[in-house]
């Protein structure tokens, strides 16, 4: 038995979580490890409700859980809270609370969207490429930091780059790990021609593949250099592996090769404990878009597949993820869109059209893979 805390926040989030939690529904009628799920509030409905958009009670919940699953957070009706309180405060406490210093954002081509990208089609055809980007340090947290006023009157703003050898190695390890279980490759992206602490990244990550992963293959590569290739040659990249800075840029790009926000999930992961268990947060990589929630329409599938991450990081039960992105897979192929990825010739569903779309999906697939065990 399985323990995760469902977060579905606010805006879109309760209606993407929903369907989410039907497909957790079937794994736990279809296959032998079951999940227990209890509920949580974070974020503007919290603040609402308990006055912190992350209260003790919740916390103490995910750091007792085998997993988190979040919705999204945040609205316009939360604007004029102060900064502390606001929804997104309570999101970043969460991450920084269960130090998820590993951020994995996985960008893949669904063939049936593949007109959805921008990028020709023969540039991103079977594009199946993970960011892992480092979440806790860097230069979003190094100290000294801040706005000062110099003696000549201008004013000067200072932010700090800085890692050491256990931060670089966690994240690097957190890489070659998952790239054993890929294409067994990883790029590691900085800037040690300019910069220090790109130096030592550099260093420490190759010494660490020679002593541990020597099976999977490493090359560096600068991170401007990596921006210009995600452009021209997606498809070179299996695991790329990058600092705080460097990763918050070069995921958002990586994720828009694909062109559909609704369909993106991603995982953040902490440690592993003394009981071999490891604090996980998955989520889609969308907000709560205030603008279509409670009238139906979202795309629940960022949702569910950050679900499919959860079962293959977090439980490592493969076969059910594989099974979960087949069955999405599956319903595009079908010709089957929310309103987000719609195109021409498709049928336009619901949100909660689109979950049953994907258990009907689990349905029809199951017995294809049982045959094939
Ligand atoms: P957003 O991601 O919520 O929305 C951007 C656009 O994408 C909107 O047009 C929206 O309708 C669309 N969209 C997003 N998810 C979709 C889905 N699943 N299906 C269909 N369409 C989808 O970003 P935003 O508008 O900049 O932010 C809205 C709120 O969300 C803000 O309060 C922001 O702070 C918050 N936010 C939260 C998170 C999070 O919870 N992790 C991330 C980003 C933004």
């Amino acid at each position: 038995m399985k323990n995760i805390v469902l977060l579905p926040g606010d805006g879109l989030g309760p209606e993407v979580m929903a369907e989410a939690v039907r497909v957790i529904g079937w794994f736990n009628d279809n296959f032998d490890t079951k999940i227990e799920a209890e509920q949580g509030d974070i974020g503007g409905g919290s603040y609402d409700k308990h006055g912190t958009p992350l209260s003790d009670a919740t916390l103490d919940k995910c750091r007792k859980a085998d997993a988190v699953l979040l919705g999204a957070v945040g609205g316009p009706k939360w604007d004029k809270v102060d900064y502390a309180l606001r929804p997104e405060a309570g999101l970043l406490k969460l991450r920084k609370e269960l130090d998820l210093f590993a951020n994995l954002r996985p960008a893949k081509v669904f063939d049936a969207l593949i007109g959805a990208s921008t990028l020709k089609p023969e540039v991103v055809k079977g594009l199946d490429i993970l960011i892992v980007r480092e979440l806790t340090g860097g230069v979003y947290f190094g100290e000294p930091r801040g706005i000062e006023k110099l003696p000549n009157g201008e004013r000067r703003g200072v932010n700090t780059q800085v890692y050491t050898t256990h931060e670089i190695i966690r994240v690097a390890r957190v890489a070659f790990e998952l790239a054993r279980k890929r294409n067994k490759k990883v790029t590691s992206c900085e800037k040690a021609n300019v910069m220090e602490s790109g130096k030592l990244w550099r260093e420490e990550v190759t010494a660490l593949h020679a002593s541990d992963y020597k099976d999977v293959q490493l090359s560096h590569m600068y991170a401007d250099n990596c921006a210009m290739q995600l452009l021209r040659n997606p498809s070179q990249f299996d695991v790329i592996v990058t600092d705080n800075l460097f990763g918050d840029i070069l995921s958002d790009e990586a994720s828009m090769l694909t062109g559909s926000l609704g369909m993106l999930p991603s995982a953040s992961l902490g440690a592993v404990r003394p009981d071999g268990k490891r604090a996980a947060l998955y989520e889609p990589i969308h907000g709560s878009a205030p603008d279509i929630a409670g009238k139906n329409v979202a795309n629940p599938l960022a949702t569910i597949l950050s679900a499919a991450m959860m079962y293959r990081y977090s439980f490592n039960l493969s076969k059910e993820a594989d099974l979960l992105e087949a069955a999405v897979e599956g319903v595009l192929a079908k010709n089957l869109r929310t309103a987000d990825i719609m195109s021409e010739g498709c049928r336009k569903l619901s949100t909660s059209d689109m979950g049953a779309a994907v258990i009907a999906e689990l349905d029809a697939l199951k017995p294809k893979m049982a045959a094939r065990a």
